[in-house]
């Protein structure tokens, strides 16, 4: 495993397991998998609703608590001072332990322009040793500059989403010069069209890789933080063999510049204010 160590000095293994649209009902079974696997990051939130499961594969596994990293995420509707905290508490009850290991904020859903009280309650969280780092997630550069301005405690990562066909070199390029990790979501294009793209398939053969690994070495290349999902045991392991090939830095290139603006899968983070 490679790690980040993010400016808290906080490290993060670099390739973690995403568990959204995993039931919890089934949650408990495919986290078990990935730590069976040799994942020791996990990526949740409150909207996800599999706290539960997730917690008590962690629980059942036999791993000590800190052998694990746990994120989990403040979902929209629970933004402000109190209500965070009390939301926080919430999913330390569903994961069933006492800290995480890192909290974010899931969306700054402007409309709202809570996320400045709401990241006052992450500083706090913080310091009372609940939330070993904390930062954001879907912070277009416009949110992570007030931040910086307004907030006393300079977020450690910003989770956003980012893969070939939207690789965000200017939020990489912001997120470096403020020492804010890079966290990619929907790292495998959701699993669409990307993983047909000849050039994918193409590295694939030579390296002996299927086109989703080859697209997590890209990630792991650049320096991002990386958590595909997947709930199918043997797609669970093959994401996690990355490690033992590396990309030429002209084929990274030629990966990045399958990227346009249209790329985007997810809602766009300036305009959504979602809260329900
Ligand atoms: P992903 O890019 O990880 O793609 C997952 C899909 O790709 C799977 O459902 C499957 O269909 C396919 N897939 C996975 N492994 C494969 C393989 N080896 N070969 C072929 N197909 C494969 O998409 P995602 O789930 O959207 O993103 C990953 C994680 O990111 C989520 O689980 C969640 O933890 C996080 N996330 C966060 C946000 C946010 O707003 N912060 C938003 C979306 C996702």
């Amino acid at each position: 495993m490679q790690y980040i160590t993010l400016h808290d000095d906080v490290r993060i293994p670099q390739l973690g397991y995403g568990v959204w649209q995993i039931p919890d009902t089934q949650a408990y079974d495919a986290v078990t998998t990935a730590l069976e696997t040799g994942y020791r990051h996990l990526d949740t939130a409150s909207a996800y609703e599999n706290e539960s499961g997730v917690g008590r594969a962690v629980r059942e596994s036999g791993l000590p608590r800190e052998d694990v990293f746990i994120t989990t995420k403040l979902w929209n509707g629970d933004h402000g001072y109190d209500t965070a905290l009390r939301a926080f508490d919430q999913s330390l009850d569903r994961l069933g332990t006492d800290y995480v290991d890192l909290y974010l904020i899931h969306w700054p859903v402007p409309e709202q322009d809570l996320y400045i009280e709401t990241w006052r309650a992450l500083e706090k969280i913080a310091a009372d040793g609940r939330a070993r780092a904390i930062g954001v997630s879907n912070f277009t550069a416009e949110n992570l500059d007030r931040l910086l301005r307004e907030g006393t405690t300079r977020p450690a990562i910003n989770q956003i989403e980012l893969h070939p066909y939207f690789p965000q070199p200017s939020m990489r390029d912001h997120h470096r010069r403020h020492g804010i990790a890079t966290e990619a979501w929907s790292p495998l294009g959701q699993g669409g069209d990307l993983l047909s793209e000849p050039l994918l398939k193409r590295l694939g053969d030579k390296y002996g890789k299927s086109p989703a690994q080859v697209v997590l070495r890209w990630h792991l290349h650049l320096g991002n933080v990386v958590i595909p999902k997947s709930a199918t045991p043997s797609r669970i392991r093959e994401n996690f063999e990355v490690f033992d090939f590396e990309l030429e830095p002209a084929e990274v290139e030629q990966i990045t510049a399958l990227g346009s603006d249209g790329g985007r899968i997810g809602p766009n983070p300036a305009v959504f204010n979602y809260v329900g």
